[in-house]
Protein backbone atom coordinates (compact mmCIF):
# COMPACT_ATOMS: atom_id res chain seq x y z
CA UNK A 1 0.00 0.00 0.00
CA UNK A 2 1.16 3.48 -1.25
CA UNK A 3 1.01 6.14 1.53
CA UNK A 4 -0.37 9.47 0.24
CA UNK A 5 2.12 12.24 0.66
CA UNK A 6 -0.25 14.09 3.55
CA UNK A 7 -0.48 10.61 5.18
CA UNK A 8 2.93 9.85 5.34
CA UNK A 9 3.54 13.25 6.63
CA UNK A 10 0.98 12.55 9.52
CA UNK A 11 3.45 9.42 10.41
CA UNK A 12 6.27 11.28 10.45
CA UNK A 13 4.83 13.83 12.82
CA UNK A 14 3.43 11.29 14.83
CA UNK A 15 6.54 9.67 15.58
CA UNK A 16 8.12 13.30 16.20
CA UNK A 17 5.62 13.86 19.14
CA UNK A 18 6.68 10.08 20.22
CA UNK A 19 9.98 10.69 20.64
CA UNK A 20 9.88 14.58 22.14
CA UNK A 21 7.24 12.61 24.38
CA UNK A 22 10.10 9.74 25.46
CA UNK A 23 12.43 12.28 26.24
CA UNK A 24 10.00 14.70 28.22
CA UNK A 25 12.03 13.15 31.58
CA UNK A 26 11.12 15.74 34.82
CA UNK A 27 13.25 15.54 37.52
CA UNK A 28 12.43 17.21 41.03
CA UNK A 29 13.47 17.45 44.20
CA UNK A 30 11.07 18.08 47.54
CA UNK A 31 12.40 19.40 50.99
CA UNK A 32 10.60 18.24 53.82
CA UNK A 33 10.08 19.76 57.59
CA UNK A 34 10.16 16.23 58.97
CA UNK A 35 12.70 13.31 58.49
CA UNK A 36 15.26 13.91 61.53
CA UNK A 37 16.17 10.25 63.01
CA UNK A 38 14.20 10.95 66.07
CA UNK A 39 10.56 11.76 64.17
CA UNK A 40 9.03 9.06 62.91
CA UNK A 41 8.47 9.88 59.11
CA UNK A 42 5.37 11.84 57.91
CA UNK A 43 4.93 9.62 54.87
CA UNK A 44 2.90 11.53 52.45
CA UNK A 45 6.25 12.90 50.85
CA UNK A 46 7.81 9.84 50.00
CA UNK A 47 4.03 8.80 49.13
CA UNK A 48 3.61 11.10 46.96
CA UNK A 49 7.13 10.79 44.87
CA UNK A 50 6.04 7.00 44.90
CA UNK A 51 2.64 8.10 42.81
CA UNK A 52 3.95 10.55 40.55
CA UNK A 53 6.61 7.60 39.44
CA UNK A 54 3.81 5.20 39.00
CA UNK A 55 1.25 7.50 36.95
CA UNK A 56 3.46 8.78 35.11
CA UNK A 57 5.59 5.41 34.02
CA UNK A 58 8.36 6.96 35.42
CA UNK A 59 8.58 10.35 33.55
CA UNK A 60 8.04 12.51 36.28
CA UNK A 61 10.84 11.22 39.35
CA UNK A 62 10.72 13.67 42.43
CA UNK A 63 13.92 13.13 44.73
CA UNK A 64 12.67 13.72 48.78
CA UNK A 65 15.13 15.29 51.02
CA UNK A 66 14.34 14.89 54.28
CA UNK A 67 15.57 17.81 57.29
CA UNK A 68 18.69 15.63 57.86
CA UNK A 69 19.66 16.27 54.24
CA UNK A 70 18.95 19.89 53.72
CA UNK A 71 19.09 21.36 57.55
CA UNK A 72 16.33 23.52 57.04
CA UNK A 73 13.22 22.12 58.60
CA UNK A 74 12.02 26.02 59.21
CA UNK A 75 13.31 26.57 55.38
CA UNK A 76 11.03 25.24 53.88
CA UNK A 77 9.13 28.28 52.39
CA UNK A 78 12.48 30.13 51.37
CA UNK A 79 14.10 27.08 49.46
CA UNK A 80 10.83 26.32 47.34
CA UNK A 81 10.47 30.15 46.52
CA UNK A 82 14.06 30.67 45.25
CA UNK A 83 13.56 27.41 43.56
CA UNK A 84 16.31 25.41 45.14
CA UNK A 85 13.40 22.92 45.90
CA UNK A 86 10.47 22.46 43.35
CA UNK A 87 8.23 21.78 45.96
CA UNK A 88 7.96 21.11 49.40
CA UNK A 89 6.31 19.35 52.60
CA UNK A 90 5.33 21.50 55.43
CA UNK A 91 2.37 23.36 57.64
CA UNK A 92 1.12 26.60 56.28
CA UNK A 93 1.07 28.25 59.76
CA UNK A 94 4.70 28.02 59.89
CA UNK A 95 5.42 30.87 58.27
CA UNK A 96 2.98 33.09 60.22
CA UNK A 97 5.94 35.07 60.76
CA UNK A 98 6.12 36.29 57.11
CA UNK A 99 2.93 36.84 56.43
CA UNK A 100 -0.38 35.80 59.06
CA UNK A 101 -2.14 35.49 56.09
CA UNK A 102 -0.90 31.63 55.45
CA UNK A 103 -1.55 30.71 58.76
CA UNK A 104 -5.39 29.36 59.34
CA UNK A 105 -4.45 27.06 56.34
CA UNK A 106 -3.33 24.71 58.48
CA UNK A 107 -5.45 24.87 61.54
CA UNK A 108 -6.95 27.48 63.85
CA UNK A 109 -7.65 27.12 67.68
CA UNK A 110 -11.48 26.34 67.77
CA UNK A 111 -11.57 25.63 64.37
CA UNK A 112 -12.72 23.42 61.68
CA UNK A 113 -12.21 19.17 62.22
CA UNK A 114 -10.11 17.58 59.26
CA UNK A 115 -13.63 16.67 57.40
CA UNK A 116 -14.76 20.16 57.69
CA UNK A 117 -11.63 21.29 56.59
CA UNK A 118 -11.16 19.08 54.06
CA UNK A 119 -15.01 19.79 52.47
CA UNK A 120 -14.13 24.09 53.17
CA UNK A 121 -10.68 24.08 51.16
CA UNK A 122 -12.38 21.84 48.16
CA UNK A 123 -15.76 23.18 47.81
CA UNK A 124 -15.78 26.15 50.30
CA UNK A 125 -13.50 28.47 48.66
CA UNK A 126 -10.71 27.50 50.84
CA UNK A 127 -8.19 26.49 47.94
CA UNK A 128 -8.93 29.53 46.18
CA UNK A 129 -8.12 31.68 49.34
CA UNK A 130 -5.08 29.80 50.00
CA UNK A 131 -3.92 30.36 46.17
CA UNK A 132 -4.68 34.19 46.35
CA UNK A 133 -2.39 34.05 50.00
CA UNK A 134 0.67 32.30 48.13
CA UNK A 135 0.10 34.12 45.15
CA UNK A 136 2.70 36.96 45.64
CA UNK A 137 5.43 34.61 46.77
CA UNK A 138 5.74 32.48 43.51
CA UNK A 139 4.15 29.51 45.45
CA UNK A 140 1.11 27.32 44.90
CA UNK A 141 0.22 25.80 47.96
CA UNK A 142 -1.99 22.52 48.25
CA UNK A 143 -3.85 20.09 50.63
CA UNK A 144 -0.73 17.85 51.99
CA UNK A 145 -2.37 15.64 54.65
CA UNK A 146 -4.49 16.08 57.64
CA UNK A 147 -3.11 14.65 61.22
CA UNK A 148 -7.09 14.72 62.64
CA UNK A 149 -8.08 16.54 65.95
CA UNK A 150 -4.51 16.74 68.09
CA UNK A 151 -4.18 16.45 71.72
CA UNK A 152 -3.44 19.68 73.82
CA UNK A 153 -0.05 18.27 75.15
CA UNK A 154 2.44 16.79 77.47
CA UNK A 155 3.19 18.81 80.81
CA UNK A 156 5.21 17.58 83.35
CA UNK A 157 2.92 18.88 85.98
CA UNK A 158 -0.70 19.56 86.11
CA UNK A 159 -2.46 22.16 85.01
CA UNK A 160 -5.72 23.14 86.83
CA UNK A 161 -5.93 26.88 86.82
CA UNK A 162 -4.77 29.56 84.18
CA UNK A 163 -2.19 31.29 86.93
CA UNK A 164 -0.42 27.54 86.85
CA UNK A 165 -0.14 28.42 83.05
CA UNK A 166 2.02 31.14 83.36
CA UNK A 167 5.72 31.25 83.58
CA UNK A 168 5.44 27.59 81.78
CA UNK A 169 7.85 27.25 78.83
CA UNK A 170 6.27 25.38 75.36
CA UNK A 171 6.78 24.88 72.20
CA UNK A 172 3.34 25.43 70.66
CA UNK A 173 3.24 26.62 66.90
CA UNK A 174 1.01 28.63 64.96
CA UNK A 175 -1.41 30.97 66.50
CA UNK A 176 -2.26 28.87 69.58
CA UNK A 177 1.48 29.66 70.81
CA UNK A 178 0.27 33.21 70.04
CA UNK A 179 -3.38 32.77 72.89
CA UNK A 180 -1.21 30.65 74.91
CA UNK A 181 1.74 33.43 75.27
CA UNK A 182 -1.23 36.22 76.49
CA UNK A 183 -1.53 33.92 79.59
CA UNK A 184 1.71 33.89 80.49
CA UNK A 185 3.20 30.83 78.40
CA UNK A 186 6.49 31.26 77.60
CA UNK A 187 6.26 29.86 73.67
CA UNK A 188 8.86 28.38 71.40
CA UNK A 189 8.86 27.03 68.28
CA UNK A 190 11.36 24.07 67.92
CA UNK A 191 11.76 21.75 65.13
CA UNK A 192 10.44 18.51 65.38
CA UNK A 193 13.94 16.87 65.78
CA UNK A 194 15.05 18.91 68.64
CA UNK A 195 11.60 18.22 70.62
CA UNK A 196 12.63 15.09 72.81
CA UNK A 197 16.20 16.86 74.07
CA UNK A 198 14.56 19.88 74.71
CA UNK A 199 11.84 18.43 76.88
CA UNK A 200 14.49 16.28 78.77
CA UNK A 201 17.12 18.94 78.75
CA UNK A 202 14.78 21.29 80.67
CA UNK A 203 15.12 24.13 77.81
CA UNK A 204 11.01 23.77 77.85
CA UNK A 205 8.60 22.49 80.35
CA UNK A 206 5.55 21.44 78.33
CA UNK A 207 5.31 20.61 74.14
CA UNK A 208 2.96 19.64 72.16
CA UNK A 209 3.17 17.31 69.04
CA UNK A 210 -0.05 15.82 67.77
CA UNK A 211 -1.55 12.60 68.51
CA UNK A 212 -0.86 9.91 70.41
CA UNK A 213 0.55 7.64 67.69
CA UNK A 214 2.98 9.91 66.86
CA UNK A 215 3.36 11.25 70.66
CA UNK A 216 4.34 8.04 72.02
CA UNK A 217 6.90 6.96 69.46
CA UNK A 218 9.04 10.00 70.67
CA UNK A 219 8.67 9.50 74.05
CA UNK A 220 7.84 12.64 75.46
CA UNK A 221 5.68 10.60 77.85
CA UNK A 222 8.08 9.67 79.84
CA UNK A 223 8.66 13.11 80.92
CA UNK A 224 6.01 14.91 80.85
CA UNK A 225 3.33 12.29 82.02
CA UNK A 226 0.30 14.67 81.71
CA UNK A 227 -1.40 14.69 78.56
CA UNK A 228 -3.94 17.25 77.62
CA UNK A 229 -6.62 16.79 75.33
CA UNK A 230 -7.36 19.53 72.33
CA UNK A 231 -8.61 22.66 71.66
CA UNK A 232 -5.79 24.01 69.65
CA UNK A 233 -5.27 21.91 66.28
CA UNK A 234 -8.50 20.27 65.47
CA UNK A 235 -7.85 19.52 62.14
CA UNK A 236 -3.95 20.05 61.53
CA UNK A 237 -3.63 20.12 57.44
CA UNK A 238 0.06 19.43 55.82
CA UNK A 239 0.88 21.79 53.29
CA UNK A 240 2.59 20.79 49.37
CA UNK A 241 4.35 24.07 48.46
CA UNK A 242 5.15 23.63 44.88
CA UNK A 243 7.30 26.60 43.03
CA UNK A 244 4.41 27.93 40.71
CA UNK A 245 7.25 28.66 37.64
CA UNK A 246 8.33 25.13 38.04
CA UNK A 247 4.86 23.81 38.10
CA UNK A 248 3.90 25.70 34.54
CA UNK A 249 6.73 24.07 32.96
CA UNK A 250 4.95 20.69 33.41
CA UNK A 251 2.93 19.28 30.78
CA UNK A 252 -0.98 18.84 31.79
CA UNK A 253 -0.04 15.17 31.76
CA UNK A 254 2.20 15.73 35.09
CA UNK A 255 0.14 18.69 36.03
CA UNK A 256 -2.76 16.11 36.41
CA UNK A 257 -0.62 13.48 37.85
CA UNK A 258 0.88 15.71 40.18
CA UNK A 259 -2.55 17.18 41.24
CA UNK A 260 -3.42 14.03 41.80
CA UNK A 261 -0.87 12.45 43.59
CA UNK A 262 -0.87 14.48 46.20
CA UNK A 263 -4.81 14.20 46.61
CA UNK A 264 -3.86 10.39 47.24
CA UNK A 265 -1.05 10.84 49.33
CA UNK A 266 -2.97 13.26 52.18
CA UNK A 267 -6.02 11.12 51.65
CA UNK A 268 -3.90 8.35 52.87
CA UNK A 269 -2.20 10.59 55.35
CA UNK A 270 -5.69 11.40 57.05
CA UNK A 271 -6.59 7.89 57.41
CA UNK A 272 -3.04 6.29 58.50
CA UNK A 273 -2.81 8.98 61.51
CA UNK A 274 -6.44 8.03 62.48
CA UNK A 275 -5.35 4.36 62.67
CA UNK A 276 -2.10 5.35 64.16
CA UNK A 277 -3.67 7.23 67.21
CA UNK A 278 -6.46 4.26 67.49
CA UNK A 279 -3.45 1.62 67.55
CA UNK A 280 -1.55 4.14 70.14
CA UNK A 281 -4.18 4.83 72.30
CA UNK A 282 -5.57 1.30 72.50
CA UNK A 283 -2.23 0.17 74.16
CA UNK A 284 -1.26 3.48 75.71
CA UNK A 285 -3.16 2.58 79.12
CA UNK A 286 -1.70 -0.83 79.21
CA UNK A 287 2.18 0.29 77.82
CA UNK A 288 2.38 3.54 80.12
CA UNK A 289 -0.30 3.22 83.03
CA UNK A 290 1.62 6.29 84.45
CA UNK A 291 -0.27 8.53 81.65
CA UNK A 292 -2.43 10.79 83.15
CA UNK A 293 -5.04 11.85 80.21
CA UNK A 294 -6.76 15.46 81.28
CA UNK A 295 -8.95 18.11 80.03
CA UNK A 296 -7.98 21.77 80.24
CA UNK A 297 -10.83 22.86 83.38
CA UNK A 298 -14.08 25.33 81.76
CA UNK A 299 -12.16 28.56 82.73
CA UNK A 300 -8.95 27.62 80.97
CA UNK A 301 -10.90 26.83 78.16
CA UNK A 302 -13.20 30.05 78.21
CA UNK A 303 -9.95 32.05 78.77
CA UNK A 304 -8.42 30.16 75.57
CA UNK A 305 -11.79 30.88 73.36
CA UNK A 306 -12.02 34.57 74.40
CA UNK A 307 -7.97 35.38 73.76
CA UNK A 308 -8.53 33.03 70.11
CA UNK A 309 -11.34 35.92 69.23
CA UNK A 310 -9.53 38.80 70.25
CA UNK A 311 -6.37 38.18 68.83
CA UNK A 312 -8.46 37.25 65.23
CA UNK A 313 -10.26 40.74 65.58
CA UNK A 314 -7.20 42.14 65.98
CA UNK A 315 -5.24 40.86 63.13
CA UNK A 316 -8.40 41.20 60.72
CA UNK A 317 -8.12 44.58 61.33
CA UNK A 318 -4.70 44.76 59.85
CA UNK A 319 -5.09 42.37 57.36
CA UNK A 320 -8.26 42.62 54.81
CA UNK A 321 -7.32 38.71 53.22
CA UNK A 322 -6.65 37.70 56.72
CA UNK A 323 -10.62 38.72 57.78
CA UNK A 324 -12.00 37.43 54.51
CA UNK A 325 -10.30 34.12 55.15
CA UNK A 326 -11.48 33.73 58.55
CA UNK A 327 -14.69 34.98 57.77
CA UNK A 328 -14.90 32.35 54.78
CA UNK A 329 -13.59 29.99 57.41
CA UNK A 330 -16.55 30.92 60.36
CA UNK A 331 -19.48 30.91 57.83
CA UNK A 332 -18.49 27.52 56.74
CA UNK A 333 -17.56 26.07 59.58
CA UNK A 334 -21.03 27.11 61.24
CA UNK A 335 -23.03 25.27 58.67
CA UNK A 336 -20.74 22.25 59.07
CA UNK A 337 -20.84 21.66 62.56
CA UNK A 338 -24.44 21.80 62.69
CA UNK A 339 -24.46 18.68 60.37
CA UNK A 340 -21.31 17.42 62.16
CA UNK A 341 -23.31 17.53 65.63
CA UNK A 342 -26.66 15.80 64.07
CA UNK A 343 -24.84 13.28 62.32
CA UNK A 344 -21.57 12.05 64.01
CA UNK A 345 -22.01 13.55 67.97
CA UNK A 346 -25.51 12.59 67.86
CA UNK A 347 -25.12 8.69 66.43
CA UNK A 348 -21.94 8.35 68.99
CA UNK A 349 -23.72 9.63 71.86
CA UNK A 350 -26.55 7.21 70.95
CA UNK A 351 -29.58 9.53 70.58
CA1 LIG B 1 0.74 20.03 66.66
Amino acid sequence: MKLSKKTALLFLLAMVAVAAHAGDRVKWKMATTWGSAAVPIITASEKVAEYVEQMSGGEFTIRVDSSNKHKAPMGIFDMVKGGQYQMGHTTSYFWKGKDINLMPFTTMPFGMTAPERMAWMEFGGGFELMKRAYDKYGLLSFQGGNTGNQMGGWFKKEIKTVDDLKGLRMRIPGFAGEVVSKLGVSVTNIPPGELYTSLDRGTIDALEWVGPGMDIKMGFHKIAPYYYTGWHEPGAEAQFLVNKKAYDKLSNKHKSILRNAMRLAAYRMYIEFYHMNSEAWATMKKDYPHIKVKTFSPEIMGQLRKITNDLVAEKSAKSPLFKEIIASQRAYMKKARAWTIISDLDYIQGK
